[in-house]
């Protein structure tokens, strides 16, 4: 039984050394590279242009505004390469960004961000998503479910490839489906860190309960479907209630620093 020991202790060690830490100081299993992950986000959003028209004009110059504005704040590594904003139209309240440095708004969104600071809480929030290895955490806790399963019935098999072969299987994580919904937790841990976003950018943090409060009201009751897993609008709420005394300073400082961002539409 000695190669099932063997096996076993070189997926630990594979898995402890992907372990990495949130920027709200959260341990994560993290098991595929950047590189995978920037690809799948380039192909997802291709993908996503494929089935939608994209518009320009000033919908797209506030967008990029926003976008330009929060990613001017991020730390270097999180600016390299720039990063790409298109707007789609299509009537779903959606909005994203991907890894690889992608941000997607839907026209449906721009009717509920009313304004510059609304819609930097939604840009926040999905880059924060992206900053956070969120996607890589989702599709590493999916391939360590199956590679569990896979050591049980094919030990012998991958303990002679090593490593390499794992990671090969782990770069199926494109069929998890980057744009899949998030779990709660990750929601309000972009929550926490889109505030802190837009505030370093000097946009208004109070204007994430406002976006909230117009996404509850357009949506009639009914959570739009990119929002399905995600915690209802009254907890939500709560929580950036509860956050926005802490990132008031910041929003002050960075608009007492020059940055005073004026993305009008
Ligand atoms: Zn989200």
């Amino acid at each position: 039984m000695r190669w099932i020991h063997g096996v076993a202790v070189g997926a630990l060690s594979l898995a402890l050394a992907a372990c990495t830490t949130s920027p709200t100081g959260r341990s994560q299993l993290t098991l595929m590279s950047d590189e995978q992950l920037d690809q799948m986000g380039a192909q997802a959003f291709d993908q996503y242009q494929q089935e939608r028209p994209t518009v320009g004009g000033a919908a797209y110059r506030q967008v990029q505004c926003v976008t330009e504005a929060i990613v001017r704040s991020l730390p270097p590594q999180a600016r390299e390469g720039g990063w790409q904003v298109k707007v789609f139209e299509d009537d779903s309240a959606n909005a994203f960004a991907l890894p690889g440095g992608y941000v997607g708004v839907n026209t449906g969104l721009l009717d509920i961000a009313e304004n510059q600071d609304q819609l930097a809480a939604v840009i926040g929030h999905e880059i924060g998503h992206v900053l956070a290895h969120h996607a890589n955490e989702r599709a590493s806790t999916q391939s360590a479910t199956n590679l569990g399963l896979s050591v049980l019935s094919s030990a012998a098999g991958l303990e002679g490839a090593g490593g390499e072969q794992v990671m090969a299987a782990m770069g199926l994580g494109a069929q998890y489906g980057i744009l899949l919904p998030f779990s709660r937790r990750h929601e309000s841990e972009a929550d926490v860190i889109g505030l802190q976003l837009m505030a370093e950018a000097g946009f208004d943090p109070r204007a994430s309960v406002a976006l909230w409060q117009n996404m509850s009201a357009a949506g009639g009751g009914q959570p739009p479907e990119w929002m399905s897993t995600h915690p209802s609008h009254g907890q939500r709420i709560a929580g950036l209630e509860a956050q926005i005394p802490e990132v008031l300073p910041r929003f002050e400082q960075a608009r007492q620093a020059g940055r005073t961002p004026s993305c009008g539409r």
